[in-house]
């Protein structure tokens, strides 16, 4: 499985920021990226077009988008749509990140509307599933878990290509904090998750990506990424210096 080292840049950089910063990392990955990586650089909606442009033609990074919403066209101001995304060379848009679903009030049936919205329309999907603190202390990582994939993947066909959907398991209370699960929890709540896709989508979820993400770094990614059924990361903060994404990326 080809593996996913993804940056969301969140409410961060200008266009031209954007434009520099993944020229940056460009220039200082491309010649020595492992066989089997894939790059990924998230940018907001204003940062794509110029993403897209320092990356060129290298098939082996891509743009996405943090989010969308889930009609073709229409009356719904302040908000955007997958054709819009790919206008400007988005292959790939993040949904159910704890942003959206905690800070900006997204319910599991609105992450599924996305979700499979988003995949009708062609684009890669990164559903972002992850527990509470609170939860977690209640011991209800499984319910949370099952109940987000669940929910979020309702209507999505059953025959989905498996490449075009990943999941990405962060936990709320690392996503920000410099708190990292620790091993053992990652791999719990992988092996959970890839147990929920073999449910779901049979056979085919056995090749989804699961990526990690909550306070990934440079010097904490070649671990993660050795982890069973750790198929990527998703990397906030530490994705916003080329330098230093560029270590994870290379990890
Ligand atoms: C994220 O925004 O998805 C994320 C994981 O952020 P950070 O790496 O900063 O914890």
């Amino acid at each position: 499985m080809i593996k996913l080292f993804a940056a969301n840049w969140k409410m961060h950089k200008t266009t031209g920021e954007a434009g520099q910063t993944a020229a940056d990392l460009h220039k200082l990955t491309a010649d020595k990226l492992p066989a089997g990586r894939e790059v990924l650089l998230i940018p907001t909606f204003t940062g794509l077009e110029a993403v897209k442009k320092a990356l060129g033609t290298d098939e082996r990074y891509s743009s996405g988008a943090q989010n969308f919403y889930p009609q073709k066209q229409g009356a719904f101001t302040g908000e955007i749509s997958p054709a819009m995304l790919k206008d400007v060379g988005a292959t790939y848009a993040l949904t159910g990140h704890s942003e959206r679903r905690h800070v900006l009030g997204e319910t599991d049936e609105l992450v599924g509307a996305k979700t499979v919205f988003g995949l009708a329309e062609g684009l890669r999907i990164i559903l972002c599933v992850g527990e509470k603190i609170e939860e977690r202390k209640a011991g209800k990582l499984a319910e949370v878990l099952t109940r987000q994939l669940t929910i979020g993947t309702r209507d999505v066909p059953k025959d989905v290509a498996p490449e075009y959907l990943s999941i990405a398991y962060e936990p709320v209370w690392a996503i920000g904090t410099g708190e990292v699960a620790g091993p053992a929890e990652i791999i719990e709540a992988h092996a959970l998750v890839r147990s929920l896709l073999l449910q779901i989508f049979g056979d085919s979820g056995a090749k989804m990506r699961i990526l990690y993400g909550g306070s990934v770094k440079p010097d904490n990614a070649t671990e993660i990424i050795a982890l069973d059924n750790v198929d990527g990361v998703l990397v906030g903060g530490a994705s916003l210096k080329a330098d230093d994404f560029s270590r994870i990326v290379l990890a």
